[in-house]
């Protein structure tokens, strides 16, 4: 089966070159990706007709394709796998994240595991190729599991370009906020004492954070700017907004965090006589769960494919959106290295997910993300194991 999935998206390479170049030429911000999904949807319906494919599945740039049977099979559950896509770029600087390319991976994978099965009735493994648009923003992926997008998948795989190969890489739990503060206008200098300054109130609290920020732990992080710090000089500031993001190794501290800070926007209210709004947005994006086993067999998948592994790097505050999937379903998000040594979100990094050479990793990721589903869709052994890792980090994440 495993040089089965490797014939298979050698076969299909340009194909999957083009799919990631057009994706990569045509950069679309988070939630407006209309070419990359028409262009991914069309790569599902025109290549092999056997996948049924839906369009604007559940958000506008969303996409499903499917293939294998569904929900039962000879009155046994079937193991259903899906690999994701992610495919939006960023403002003025394209596709610094390579989301281009964890396109190409998910598409490949689903590609080449579908081939490895095919002969396979013994196995019955429905593949589901999920495109996740917005990951850069909305999070694409939290809209989807809110729609039930996930709940009939088992087992879910998606790999992200990085500076290095790596099996897990730690996320981080992050949330963000806006805070506004009202006051009253008045002019600055001949009547102050009738105005209410609502900068002073941002600036106190941008102040009171900044204290905070001593007596947190160190791996706790706080970052934000002012969005509006007023108009004019000679008018006291009658409102001022600021934005601000939160990050926790584990989504149980982030109410903590969450808390001290509200006490700081608060404080600096009371202190200027400003009115106070605190808006939270409808998501944050958790810390990703690791699966030990899944975390392996990559490994080993990876390893015979000649991929040389690096410790997951400490103190990198990223975060994503498939963190809130790996809450709901066990899976992998391993990162991979497209030759470059720049780092993702910058022009650079740009120009090496469009570039030639990252072909050659990204496939291997590829390849290497479909054996490993082999690996489990083969051995109940295997599936009893990854069930259990996803359980017990579960249990850990609640108890820690
Ligand atoms: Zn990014
Ligand atoms: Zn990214």
């Amino acid at each position: 089966m495993k040089d089965t999935i490797k014939l298979c998206i050698d076969a299909l390479k340009d194909e999957l070159h083009s799919l990631s170049q057009d994706i990569w030429s045509h950069p679309e911000l988070a939630g407006d990706e209309k070419f990359a999904h028409d262009r991914l949807v069309d790569f599902f319906s025109q290549t092999d007709q056997a996948w049924t494919v839906q369009s604007n599945y559940k958000l506008p740039t969303a996409f499903r394709a499917t293939w294998g049977p569904v929900g039962c099979w000879k009155g046994k559950p079937v193991l259903n796998v899906a690999f994701l896509c992610e495919y939006d770029a960023l403002p003025n600087i394209g596709h610094a994240c390579g989301h281009n390319l964890i396109a190409e991976v998910g598409a490949a994978a689903a590609v080449g595991l579908k081939a490895a099965l095919e002969h396979r009735t013994d196995l019955p493994a429905p593949i589901t190729v999920l495109g996740t648009p917005a990951e850069e923003a909305i999070g694409g992926k939290t809209k989807l599991l809110e729609a039930e997008a996930f709940a009939d998948i088992d087992l879910v795989f998606m790999a992200h370009p990085g500076q290095r190969d790596v099996s897990f890489q730690p996320s981080v739990t992050v949330t963000g906020l806006t805070v506004k503060y009202h006051g009253k206008a008045s002019h600055a200098s001949a009547y102050p004492w009738k105005g209410v300054n609502a900068l002073d109130a941002a600036v106190l609290a941008y102040n009171n954070l900044s204290v905070l920020r001593q007596q947190l732990r160190p791996e706790w992080k706080l970052h934000g700017i002012i969005k509006n710090g007023g108009l004019k000089p000679n008018i006291v500031p009658d409102f001022t907004e600021l934005a601000f993001c939160f990050r926790t190794p584990s989504i149980k501290d982030i109410s903590e965090l969450r808390a001290k800070a509200e006490a700081c926007f608060t404080a600096a209210a009371v202190a200027t006589g400003c009115q106070v709004e605190i808006i939270y947005p409808n998501h944050s994006y958790y810390n990703i769960l690791p699966n030990a086993t899944l975390a392996q067999l990559y490994k080993t998948n990876g390893e015979a494919l000649g991929i040389q592994f690096a410790e997951p790097v400490a103190h990198v505050a990223a975060s994503t959106d498939f963190g809130n999937v790996s809450f709901a379903v066990p899976g992998i998000h391993p990162i991979f290295y497209i030759s470059t040594d720049a780092f993702n979100h910058t022009k650079e990094y740009t120009e090496a997910a469009g570039a030639e050479k990252a072909q050659l990793y990204t496939l291997r990721a590829a390849k290497a993300l479909a054996m490993t589903a082999a690996d489990v869709v083969c051995s109940p052994d295997l599936l009893r194991r990854v069930r259990e890792d996803f359980s017990l980090a579960k249990q850990e994440e609640q108890e820690a």
